[in-house]
C-alpha cells in the first residue's frame, strides 16, 4: 500500500439523490488538480453482489467498466471526472463483502477464529479500499458510501470509517454532503436537517470534518455559521454548494469554498497549488454555447410515477454534451416515447440507445426507418444497432418477419440472435455468465466512418449483452449494401454497422456502449462523428 495513503470519505445526510457522487467525484478532480494521484471506490448498502440484475427505473443505469463489473452510475462520474478506467475493485456492495468474508471462513482463511460482523466486516471493507488504491497506485481514495446516514444498511461502513479514522487520524476525512431546504414566504434555507444529519453521524462515533451543502441557492454567512455552531465546526469547513448548469462547473465552485485548502490542511499535506484550467476552460465553452444541435432519444417510457428517470440513460446523455460542446454546439436533448413517437423531423440526430425486451420495439423501428429513409443522422447504441439490423433486414434486403430472437423466439429470419457458444450457458440458468461484458477488442475497416472517426485500425470498447449479429445473414446483408465496419479479431462478432457516406450522411450502429468511454475533456469519436453530422443535416 501507498505510505501515507489519505483516505476522503463522502456520505450523504437528509436526502438522497442530491448529488452525492458528483460532488465526491469532483473533489477527487480536485485533489488531482493539486498534484495528488487519485482514485476513487463506491460502496453500496445493497444486498445484490453487483448491479448487474438491478431494474434501470429503480436504480438508474447500470455502469459497466472495463473488467466487465456491472455497477453503480456513479462509477461513470469517478471516470469522468478523473479520466482514469476502474475495474471491479473499486465497487463493492454489502452483498459483495459478505460473499467474500463467507467464502473466506468456508476455505479457513480465519484460521478457526470466530468470524463477527464486527469487526470482520467493517475490515474487509477497509481491506477493499487499500487493495484498489494500491492497484491504482494512488496516494489518495475518494470513498462515496451509498445511501445516508441514518440508514441501517450503511452503519457497518460507518464503522469502517471509524475505526480507520481512529487508527489514522491524520490521514482520514470525513465529508457530509448534506442538503438544505427552502420553506416559508421568505423563502428561508433550513439548516436544522443538517444537524440531525451530523447528531445521526455522531452518534455512530464520527464528526464530519467538511459539511457540504446542497441548496438550489448559494449558503450565506449566517447559515454557515449556524451549522457550525451547532455541530462543532469551523465556519470555513461548511462548503456552499448550489445548484449548477453543468456538473463540471462544481470542482470550480468548491474551490471557490476553497475546500482543496481545508482537505490539504486536515489531511497534513504540503500546501500545493491547483492547476483546474482544463475544467475551468470547459465551464466557460459550456457558458458561451449558443447555437443548439438537438438529439431526440427513442427509448420506452423510463418512468415512475409521474416522474421520468433521465438517470437510465445518464452516460448517454453525457456523452451527447461532451461531443457538443467540443463542437460548440448546445445540447438540447428530448425523450421520444417509444410508444408516443410523435414528429421525428424536428431533430438534428436521433439515438437508439441500449435496452432489453420487446416493449416499445415497433416505434423504435418506425423511428430507424425513417431517420434511414430521412437521411437524418443516426446512432444505434446495442440495442440500437440489433434493431438497425432488424429494419435493415425487414424493408431493404426484404427478408420478411426478420426479427432478434429477444422479440420473436420463431422469427424466420433470426438475423439477431444468440450464439451457440451462449446458448449452452443460457440452458444451464448461467444467466450472470451469458451477457458478453466489459471491454472487447473490434477491428476496423477501412475508409468507413467508424475507421475516419476513429483514426486507427484496432480499437476497445464496452458491452454489456446476451444476443449478436447472426453470423448467417452477415453477406446477406453486406450483398445489400449494409457495412460492418467494425469486427472482433477473430471476424465472429459484428461489432459495428453502417451504412456508406454516400447514401447517408451519418447511419452507424455499434454492438457495444461507446457512451461508457466519452469524458467531458475527451469526447468519445463516434459520438462527436454523430454530432458533427447532427449539426450539418440542417444545411
Ligand atoms: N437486449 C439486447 C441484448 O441482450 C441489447 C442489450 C443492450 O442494449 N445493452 O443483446
Amino acid at each position: 500500500m501507498t505510505k501515507n495513503l489519505k483516505y476522503i470519505f463522502v456520505v450523504g445526510g437528509v436526502m438522497s439523490g442530491v448529488g452525492k457522487g458528483v460532488a465526491a467525484a469532483a473533489i477527487g478532480k480536485i485533489l488531482q488538480a493539486r498534484g495528488l494521484n487519485v482514485t476513487a471506490v463506491k460502496i453500496d448498502p445493497y444486498v445484490n453482489v453487483d448491479a448487474g440484475t438491478m431494474n434501470p427505473t429503480e436504480h438508474g443505469e447500470v455502469f459497466v467498466l472495463d473488467d466487465g463489473m456491472e455497477c453503480d452510475q456513479d462509477m461513470g462520474n469517478y471516470e469522468r471526472f478523473l479520466g482514469v478506467n476502474l475495474t471491479g475493485r473499486n465497487y463493492m456492495t454489502t452483498g459483495s463483502i459478505y460473499l467474500s468474508v463467507i467464502n473466506r471462513e468456508r476455505s479457513l482463511g480465519y484460521g478457526g477464529k470466530c468470524v463477527e460482523v464486527v469487526p470482520h466486516i467493517p475490515l474487509e471493507v477497509i481491506d477493499r479500499i487499500n487493495k484498489a488504491a494500491t492497484k491504482d497506485k494512488a496516494n489518495a481514495v475518494i470513498v462515496e458510501i451509498g445511501g445516508t446516514v441514518g440508514e441501517y444498511q450503511n452503519i457497518l461502513f460507518l464503522e469502517a470509517i471509524r475505526m480507520l479514522k481512529t487508527k489514522k487520524p491524520q490521514d482520514v476525512v470525513l465529508v457530509l454532503v448534506s442538503y438544505l431546504p427552502i420553506r416559508g414566504k421568505d423563502n428561508e434555507l433550513k439548516t436544522k436537517p443538517t444537524q440531525y444529519a451530523v447528531r445521526t453521524l455522531n452518534s455512530a462515533g464520527l464528526q464530519p470534518d467538511i459539511v457540504i451543502a446542497r441548496a438550489e441557492v448559494p449558503l450565506d454567512k449566517k447559515r454557515k455559521q449556524k451549522i457550525a455552531y451547532n455541530c462543532g465546526l469551523e465556519e470555513k469547513d461548511i462548503i456552499s454548494a448550489p445548484d449548477v448548469t453543468s456538473i463540471y462547473d462544481i470542482p470550480i465552485t468548491f474551490e471557490k469554498e476553497k475546500i482543496g485548502d481545508q482537505l490539504f490542511n486536515k489531511l497534513n499535506l504540503r500546501p500545493k497549488k491547483k492547476d483546474l484550467h482544463d475544467f475551468k476552460n470547459l465551464a466557460r465553452t459550456v457558458r458561451s454555447l449558443k447555437k443548439p444541435v438537438s438529439i431526440g432519444i427513442v427509448g420506452k417510457y423510463f418512468g415512475t410515477g409521474d416522474f421520468i428517470l433521465a438517470d437510465s440513460y445518464i452516460s448517454v446523455l453525457e456523452a451527447i454534451k461532451h461531443a457538443a460542446y467540443a463542437l460548440k454546439r448546445k445540447p438540447v436533448i428530448e425523450w421520444v416515447d417509444s410508444e408516443e413517437l410523435g414528429n421525428l423531423d424536428r431533430y438534428d440526430g436521433i439515438i437508439i440507445p441500449g435496452g432489453f425486451g420487446s416493449r416499445g420495439i415497433e416505434g423504435k423501428l418506425t423511428a430507424i426507418n425513417f431517420a434511414r429513409r430521412k437521411k437524418i443522422p443516426f446512432f444505434g447504441l446495442c440495442y440500437g444497432m440489433q434493431l438497425a439490423i432488424v429494419e435493415f433486414s425487414r424493408s431493404v434486403a426484404r427478408l420478411k418477419g426478420a426479427d432478434s430472437t429477444e422479440i420473436d423466439a420463431k422469427t424466420p429470419h433470426p438475423v439477431i440472435d444468440i450464439l451457440p457458444e451462449q446458448k449452452k450457458n443460457l440452458s444451464e440458468s448461467n444467466y450472470g455468465a451469458t451477457m458478453r461484458l466489459g471491454a472487447w477488442p473490434a477491428v476496423l475497416e477501412d475508409k468507413t466512418i467508424a475507421r475516419t472517426a476513429y483514426g486507427k485500425e484496432v480499437i476497445s470498447e464496452r458491452h454489456r449483452h446476451r444476443y449478436e449479429v447472426n453470423p448467417e445473414y452477415i453477406q446477406i446483408l453486406e450483398a445489400k449494401g449494409l457495412i460492418f465496419s467494425g469486427i472482433s479479431p477473430n471476424r465472429r462478432l459484428m461489432e459495428i454497422m453502417e451504412l456508406p457516406k454516400k447514401e447517408h450522411p451519418f447511419f452507424v450502429g455499434t454492438q457495444f456502449h461507446p457512451e461508457f468511454k466519452s469524458r467531458p475533456l475527451t469526447p468519445h469519436p463516434l459520438f462527436k462523428a454523430f454530432i458533427k453530422a447532427s449539426i450539418g443535416s440542417r444545411k
